[in-house]
């Protein structure tokens, strides 16, 4: 059995077009890492890079970076190169702060445009809880009621009253996809304003901003984008809406004369209103460099490396693991997959310890969810098929 997935892993991996692109990163040899969307593996450039950044840029430029090696432009400039990976046109992205800071800039923002008489905000009960903390606080700041709803409850219950729907586009524990152009073709019906948050997608699948027409979008960089630990997220605000922008968080940065120091907020034009402070540089300059390995690929390409790859992993799971020790809770469907593979597993925890010391390098969500990411720029079939064989030792 075990001979023929390997024969298949190998043929597999050999017929992918993505598979030079592993070379892009520093990976150990014996190691399968399945983490990648938790922290992204570092792209082998970065550190000479940034070599330069702190040396020369900081150490030599000094203040004239901000200027001369472009510091002060980078959150628009980044914003553009993350634009085309979720199918944002340019000067709709700005990179800067924090997942977790700009939901709140998004939801209130979008609470603000949705006019007279709505007060409700609906949530993703799943969601990954920082959003559902900060909806909280959007929702007390705008004199609004929450909703947490089963992402599938909530287009029934979208109505007059629904000022934003703030949704997950994969979910983090589950690796389900959420359906987002239906959901927000239904929300924009309601007259309400979509909000989603593309942590776990970007990088993994096509998302269509602009296509499906949403109208605020939120993601991090740190995890299929490789940014590095704690890169700075990015906030996407649709074209259209950009003039009526109203942040919650107007900082100096989105001033239209941020160098006026005057007293008055008068905001800038376009991606810009979403910045708030001096951006953190070096983080965002790795960032920036770490883009670089996804010149040339197609989105659609890692999409379907993705779903091949997460096929794959299901099929060795169900081939080498003895039968009631592990069940999915990713969707089988495709339309529905993100790009990780979810195993409810007894004694999850400890389970996932013993696969790390192994070389398998997943991680536990609690209370019993065994989690699997695959990145396709850097995980081949191979990878899958060994994890799934050291997970069947250690079931077995
Ligand atoms: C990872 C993740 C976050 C992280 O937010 P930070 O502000 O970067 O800590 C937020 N939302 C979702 C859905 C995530 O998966």
């Amino acid at each position: 059995m075990s001979e023929v997935l390997a024969k298949k892993a190998a043929a597999l991996d050999a017929a992918d077009e993505l598979a030079p692109h592993r070379d892009l990163f520093t990976l150990d040899e014996g190691v399968v890492y399945l983490d990648g969307n938790s922290l992204g593996a570092l792209p082998r450039h970065v550190p000479a890079r940034m070599q330069d950044v702190i040396a020369r840029e900081w150490g030599q430029l000094r203040i004239r970076s901000w200027e001369e090696s472009g510091w002060w432009t980078a959150p628009e400039r980044i914003g553009d190169r993350i634009a085309p990976l979720v199918g944002a046109g340019p000067g709709t992205v700005v990179v800067g702060d924090s997942t977790s800071v700009n939901v709140f800039k998004a939801l209130v923002a979008a609470v603000r445009m949705a006019g007279e008489g709505r007060d409700e905000i609906l949530v993703d009960a799943s969601t990954f809880p920082t959003d559902g903390y900060v909806a909280q606080s959007a929702a007390r700041m705008t004199g609004c009621q929450i909703r947490a709803l089963a992402p599938a409850a909530i287009v029934g219950a979208l109505g007059r009253r629904t000022a934003a729907v703030l949704v997950n586009h994969v979910d983090y524990r589950s690796g389900r996809l959420n359906d987002l152009p239906g959901m927000t073709a239904a929300i924009h019906a309601a007259g309400a304003l979509a909000v989603w948050d593309l942590c776990h997608s970007a990088g993994a699948l096509p998302v269509g901003l602009a296509a499906h027409g949403v109208d605020f979008a939120v993601g991090c960089t740190y995890k299929y984008l490789n940014g590095g630990p704690g890169s700075p997220a990015y906030l996407y605000v649709r074209g259209d809406h950009q003039a009526r922008f109203d942040t919650p968080l107007p900082g100096w940065n989105s001033h239209e004369d941020p160098f006026g120091m005057r007293p008055a907020y008068v905001p800038g034009e376009g991606a810009t209103r979403g910045r708030v402070g001096t951006p953190d540089i070096l983080s965002m300059l790795a960032l920036e460099s770490a883009l670089d390995v996804w010149d040339g690929v197609p989105v659609e390409a890692v999409r379907a490396k993705s779903l091949a790859l997460t096929d794959f992993f299901l099929e060795c799971v169900e081939a080498y693991v003895p039968a009631g020790k592990v069940s999915s809770v990713t969707p089988a469907a495709h339309a529905e997959r993100g790009s990780q593979v979810s195993l409810s597993c007894e004694g999850a925890g400890d389970v996932m310890r013993a696969l790390i010391e192994r070389g398998v390098v997943g991680d536990f969500r609690r209370p019993d969810v065994l989690r699997f990411g695959f990145t396709p720029l850097y995980v081949g079939f191979a990878d899958a098929e060994r994890a799934a064989a050291e997970l069947a030792t250690l079931l077995s």
